[in-house]
């Protein structure tokens, strides 16, 4: 798929004439740092030590979905319980812990790079996450100074993604309409999102999951890594402007 091309296709399923994009949506995980290898580690272990069975894989696939969410659908699944939102909380922080002694989580390599290209492109970034962990949200200003206008996180919204409530949500902050927005996303539940809130929306593949599950969720471009958007970029911003 060409840059042209996407375009073309967004602007006839969306029926819109044009495309002028002023703001981006940016996910987390996956995207702004390379945590997912933790987190489905940590997410495996707080199974296991509950007695639920899981893969490793398949947490890969329920990325975007809020934390507390996986947890009530996993032990409805695996256990047949119905757990209360205290106790998906609780079941959360113990995650988190799993999640933290593991390590620290590295940048994604490239994506600062592609957030200051878009600012100095007069593009605003707005944050759109499901992660509820405190400590991951605090420090995205440090490691990402001066990027972000606004953020959406798991304490946000009712529902996470697949919905497109989080990225409505930040379509709002970003003060636009969803046609002036690109998401960048690396989950086939976050570009279903994002393409069900009617932004451009660009899947990059930073784990296992192909570029195919991206598209079939509704990705109107994919990436195979950040330096490959990064390098895009300028063709992509050409092609929406002479479309
Ligand atoms: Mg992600």
């Amino acid at each position: 798929m060409t840059e042209k091309q996407a375009i073309a296709n967004y602007l006839k399923y969306t029926g819109n004439t044009s495309i002028n994009i002023n703001a981006a949506l940016v996910d987390c995980d996956g995207v702004l740092y390379d945590s997912m290898k933790n987190h489905t580690r940590a997410w495996v272990k707080l199974m296991k030590k509950n007695g639920i069975r899981c893969t490793r894989d398949e947490f890969y696939l329920y990325e975007g979905m809020t934390g507390t969410e996986i947890i009530k659908m996993k032990f409805k699944q695996g256990a047949g319980k119905n757990i209360t939102d205290d106790e998906a909380l609780a079941l959360y922080g113990v995650k988190t812990r799993y999640f933290h002694e593991l390590g620290d989580m590295p940048l994604m390599p490239g994506t600062l790079t592609v957030l200051s290209w878009l600012k100095e492109q007069g593009i605003k970034c707005v944050l759109v996450t499901g992660s509820q962990q405190a400590t991951i949200l605090e420090r995205i200003d440090n490691d990402y100074p001066g990027i972000f206008d606004a953020k959406v996180t798991g304490h946000d919204v009712k529902r996470g993604k697949p919905n497109p409530e989080p990225y409505l949500k930040g379509v709002a902050l970003a003060g636009g309409k969803p046609g002036q927005c690109i998401v960048l996303e690396n989950a086939p539940l976050g570009v279903q999102a994002g393409h069900a809130a009617g932004c451009f929306t660009i899947g990059v593949t930073t784990g296992p999951i192909p570029e195919k599950e991206l598209y079939k969720t509704g990705a109107d471009i994919t990436y195979p890594s950040m330096q490959a958007l990064l390098e895009a970029l300028p063709q992509l911003f050409e092609a929406m402007r002479t479309e």
